[in-house]
């Protein structure tokens, strides 16, 4: 059966070699098993058919019966459009078109009934349709199915008679005729598919290119959603065995000085979630594995103690811990605050950034050689080649999603025996639980998922720019008060000079609106040292207004801060919105969040918005971002091999991932290499999949 899938597409009737080229190049469908899985973009439902007096221009997608009356070329010679009038017995609507003009003009005759479908709008103040897809009425005979089919075909496709109705007659045929009673093998082992009540592979392809009913629909998809994040999960789960099996990692059982902290130090009980995740890495780190777990925790959740903890287990194990932050002033911060617990309880610790000097470094690489000094906190500079370790027990990366994947991968290799560190990766980039299942699949995944008790939620308001006076007399109340406050702008790229005339426009009327105030400012223009000494001074409390772009978007703490102003709030996508506004809600005081715009928004901006007022939670902001985006863009997961996902949508599709993973979960647990005969099925296809998305998996 393998062989018949893999059969060239040219060789199906009705294609030939000339066709095969263009479905290779226009739709990457190379063989037949390419065409079964060119899977229709949607169904038409014959059943229903407007009248052209029912039409309003704000429809979703309709179908309509009626004859062309009339066809004009119109516009210029090389670039003419065509318009044609469409009427029924209650009205008329035009319809245009911009592109292939010659080829429908081909195609339509006048005094013929049609059936339309298509999306009406208005051009001219006219109610018309813009492409619409057109083809010859014909009634639907009794007992026949009224969903038909549609698939994604191309402009050049459709000029060599491949649209889409001939792709369904292709499928057609290749279904049911070159099948030939073959049967379609099952892929997924019996007692799954019963377990599910799934449809067989047989009987959900069928459905899925000519269903019976919208009920037969529904259960063919749910199979192959199914099916496709399956084995996904499955082969992640199958490297991530692997690997765990391979890399050995230091077995740490002693918890001395973890115990003398946790009573005598900690300044504040622990969440909750805060100690499922330590027990959780704990369990990592006594297992003999490498640890190699991602920890996900709203910012201020309090995750760098969950750090600092972890970083005593691997001391109390006779190794070393790092930690590495992606700026100076965050590597500082970590430094600062946790110094003091490591004085107390003896441990050596130190910071290393791109600013340590040369006479301070010398000292601290030996003493990080000889295995004096047990911790270390710092930047990039943590990955150049002369840091060694005496033997590193623990490495934890804070806001993973700054570093490339190349940099972490040199962390592993700093020991100069043959152990890896165990790796904790920290992040605050809310990653919805079935992207990060996806994407971090070859991870483990912690979630911190409530923030420590006391914290007033920051309040979030919606201004408009008008309303800029009362902003800033509020800001000048708070400042009063003795807080700080965030004013933030887009973005400054490196050529759009329009941004940093918004910065320094903005800056300027700050200024004068605060004529006694020292204001900060930082951007992504301005030199390292510079950013880092205006950023101090904030962080010190010497100014009391930091006027900045995203820079600052990262971890920083500075808890007198209570007031976070983002311009152009609009410009700004919801998890760089939910990140800027992490800033403040760190202290005591009630926090504030103003997110400024013009009057003038579109829908997807209001959307996000809004979203923001009404949520403080960073993971029902990241389901909104998922669905408003999609999970292509999400910061942290460029991977692509997410995208490729045929019928399945991480955006709604989150309660099949989960069934999948559990599913894939369960028989890998009790069959770690796919040995039993019940499994065959699953190790035999595994293979015969191709391996593209082996390599997305692994962040660290
Ligand atoms: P993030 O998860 O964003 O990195 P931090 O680790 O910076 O958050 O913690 C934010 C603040 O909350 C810090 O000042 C920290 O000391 C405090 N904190 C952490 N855990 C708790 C807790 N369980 N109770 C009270 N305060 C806590
Ligand atoms: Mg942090």
């Amino acid at each position: 059966m393998a062989s018949f899938f893999d059969t060239k597409i040219e060789f199906l009737k009705g294609v030939g070699p000339q066709k095969g080229t263009l479905l290779n190049k226009e739709l990457a469908i190379f063989n037949y098993g390419g065409l079964i899985q060119h899977y229709p973009f949607r169904y038409e439902d014959k059943s229903k058919i407007y009248t052209i007096g029912e039409l309003k221009k704000d429809m979703p997608y309709v179908q309509i019966k009626g004859q062309i009356t009339n066809v004009k070329k119109e516009g210029h010679v090389r670039r003419p459009r065509l318009i044609a009038t469409f009427q029924d017995d209650t009205g008329k609507v035009d319809l245009i078109w911009f592109q292939g003009v010659n080829w429908v003009l081909q195609k339509i005759k006048p005094g013929i009934e049609y059936l339309l479908f298509g999306k009406p709008g208005l051009f001219n103040n006219k109610l018309t349709f813009t492409h619409p897809e057109i083809e010859l009425f014909s009634p639907v005979k009794e007992g026949e199915s009224t969903l038909y089919p549609v698939y994604n075909t191309t402009e050049l496709l459709r000029k060599k008679y491949l649209d889409s109705k001939a792709i369904a007659k292709l499928t057609r045929q290749l279904l049911i005729v070159s099948l030939n009673g073959k049967k379609i093998e099952e892929t997924l082992p019996q007692y799954i598919v019963d377990h599910y009540g799934f449809f067989s592979r047989e009987k959900a392809l069928q459905h899925i290119h000519f269903p019976a009913d919208i009920k037969h629909l529904e259960r063919a998809k749910s199979r192959l959603k199914f099916d496709e994040l399956f084995w996904v999960q499955l082969q992640l789960l199958l490297e991530k065995g692997k690997r765990k099996a391979a890399l050995q990692g230091k077995v740490m059982t002693e918890i001395p000085s973890v115990t003398i902290f946790y009573n005598e130090q900690l300044p504040f009980d622990l969440t909750t979630a805060q100690k499922q995740v330590i027990k959780e890495i704990r369990k990592d780190m006594l297992s003999g594995k490498q640890m190699n777990r991602l920890l996900q925790g709203d910012v201020g959740s309090g995750k760098t103690i969950v750090g600092f903890i972890c970083m005593l287990m691997a001391i109390d194990n006779g190794t070393q811990a790092c930690m590495m932050a992606p700026t100076e002033i965050l590597a500082e911060q970590h430094y600062q605050g946790l110094k003091p617990y490591a004085d107390t309880m003896g441990i050596s610790i130190a910071l290393l950034t791109g600013s340590t000097k040369k006479k301070e470094r010398k000292p601290l690489f030996e003493n990080l050689q000889t295995g004096e000094l047990d911790l270390i906190i710092g930047t990039h500079a943590l990955i150049e080649d002369t840091v060694k370790f005496k033997e590193l027990g623990l490495c934890i990366i804070d806001e993973q999603h700054r570093f490339g994947v190349a940099q972490r991968a040199k962390l592993w290799n700093k020991n100069s025996g043959n152990n890896y560190p165990h790796m904790l990766v920290m992040t605050a980039t809310p990653i919805p639980r079935t992207l990060a299942m996806t994407v971090y699949g070859d991870l483990d995944v912690s979630v911190i998922d409530e923030l420590p008790a006391g914290r007033k939620p920051i309040k979030t308001l919606h201004k408009y720019d008008s309303n800029r006076l009362a902003v800033f007399g509020f800001l000048k109340e708070e400042i009063a008060k003795g807080r700080q406050v965030y004013i933030v702008y887009p973005l400054i790229e490196e050529s759009e000079t329009l941004d940093y005339k918004d910065l320094m426009d903005g800056y300027e009327s700050v200024c004068r609106a605060f004529p006694d105030q020292h204001i900060s400012i930082v951007h992504g223009k301005m030199k390292a040292v510079d950013k880092e000494y205006e950023m101090s001074r904030f962080v010190k409390g010497e100014t009391h207004i930091m006027v900045a772009t995203t820079v600052i978007e990262v971890g920083v703490n500075v808890p007198n801060a209570s007031v976070m102003v983002i311009e152009n709030a609009e410009r700004f996508g919801l998890a760089q919105l939910h990140q800027l506004r992490g800033r403040v809600g760190r202290g005591a005081e009630q926090s504030y969040c103003l997110l400024m715009s013009d009057y003038k928004l579109s829908k997807e901006a209001k959307l996000r918005i809004d979203t923001m007022v009404r949520t403080n939670n960073g993971f029902e902001i990241a389901d909104v971002d998922l669905k408003l985006r999609g999970p292509g863009d999400l910061s942290g997961t460029q991977q692509s091999g997410v995208l490729d996902l045929l019928i399945a949508d991480l955006a709604t599709d989150g309660r099949i991932l989960q069934e999948a993973r559990l599913c894939a979960e369960k028989i890998i647990d009790a069959d770690s290499k796919l040995e039993l005969p019940e499994n065959r099925n699953l190790r035999k296809h595994i293979s015969s999949l191709k391996k593209s998305y082996v390599n997305w998996g692994r962040i660290s």
